[in-house]
């Protein structure tokens, strides 16, 4: 074990369990976290009004969300104004992050997902979410204290969905749009298959660049999205999945940027891919412990902050709060309905 420097003291791990509608589930989250504040933009009014752009396309495209914020908003007895930030976030995505997530086929035929969460250290929401409002799909999965997002998670229907952030030369006047943590939630909440995902999200006016990762019992793909375009890449038997963009038309948008430490990660899993270990599930959860690479963060700066490890094919998943090779995976409940009533509890559910 290397020598690993201490993570932040007081993380904030919890397990939110939402009964009700979209309203019930905001106004529950809002009443026990602080709304997380952006960066300041340069120009307020124009953010403003840039924001109100953004919260239209999204009443366009997925209407339960607009509840959900305005739920947010009253839980904490706040106007409207307070939460439109939340539809657009004020920034390109410039900040670091280092996500790393493998797709396979297991010698058994079952597809599997294994997935490190990595960002700065000082990111102190980690919330893990049960939720099944009337109308979408139930969901288990993780947020980061932006308003209504999932980050990674799967729906009652199959369908696993997660987020990897790219850093990517943007557009000087960009499109009102969708925010990057609003995305997984609109395909876990609306979609059933890989394919039924993939064509949504090929539709969406999105407003940062991400790689989304989507797998279902039947296979994977992942969706690398920018503003002013996407591409959709399949895997042969696996798909790795880290902080750039592999489609060869995709490349222009990087820059100069080299990603030299997202491709080591990729290049990695791509070599663990071609001799994956048996059992899957206790593979996976090994290869995310991975120190050489690494995998598995603790420089002084950034760290994964959570790991998880999914077998679609038998509706397992299992989350691990903190670091992988710190902490235990736990298998939790895969989502079915909506929960029987509304709970937070401290740290994530423990072996
Ligand atoms: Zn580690």
């Amino acid at each position: 074990m290397p020598n690993l420097p201490t993570e932040l003291a007081d993380p904030d791990y919890r397990f939110f369990e939402l009964a009700g509608d979209h309203y019930a589930c905001g106004y529950a989250v809002g009443a026990v976290t602080d709304l997380r504040q952006l960066p300041a933009p340069e120009n307020p009014p124009r953010a403003l009004r840039f924001a109100r752009a953004c919260a239209a396309v999204v009443r366009d495209i997925y209407p339960p969300l607009l509840d959900e914020y305005r739920g947010y908003a009253d839980a904490q007895g706040r106007p409207w104004e307070d939460v439109l930030p939340h539809f657009s976030l004020h920034h390109p995505s410039g900040e670091a992050g280092g996500c790393s997530s493998l797709a396979w086929r297991s010698a058994d035929g079952h597809v599997m997902v294994a997935r490190n969460y990595d960002f700065l250290s000082s990111q102190r929401s980690r919330h893990l979410l049960y939720a099944g409002p009337a109308g979408a799909l139930a969901t288990l999965g993780t947020n980061a204290s932006l308003i209504g997002g999932r980050y990674d998670g799967v729906n009652q229907a199959g369908l696993f969905a997660a987020l990897h952030l790219v850093q990517a030369e943007m557009p000087a006047r960009l499109s009102p749009g969708l925010p990057f943590h609003l995305v997984p939630r609109i395909l876990l909440e609306t979609c059933t298959t890989v394919r039924q995902a993939v064509a949504l999200l090929l539709d969406l006016p999105v407003l940062h660049a991400f790689n989304y990762l989507l797998a279902d019992a039947g296979g994977f793909a992942v969706v690398e999205a920018h503003p002013l375009a996407k591409r959709v890449r399949e895997g042969d038997g696996w798909l790795a999945v880290t902080n750039h963009f592999q489609h060869p038309d995709m490349q222009r948008l990087h820059g100069r940027r080299t990603h030299a430490h997202s491709r080591r990660r990729a290049e990695k899993l791509r070599e663990l891919a071609l001799r994956p270990g048996e059992p899957a599930w206790s593979w996976a959860q090994q290869v995310l412990r991975d120190h050489d690479t690494p995998l598995c963060h603790h420089d002084r700066i950034m760290a994964t902050l959570w790991s998880l490890t999914v077998d679609i094919t038998a509706r397992r998943i299992a989350y691990c709060q903190g670091a992988p090779c710190q902490g235990n995976f736990v298998e939790l409940a895969w989502p079915a309905n909506e929960p029987p009533a509304t709970r937070v509890q401290r740290g994530w559910p423990a072996a």
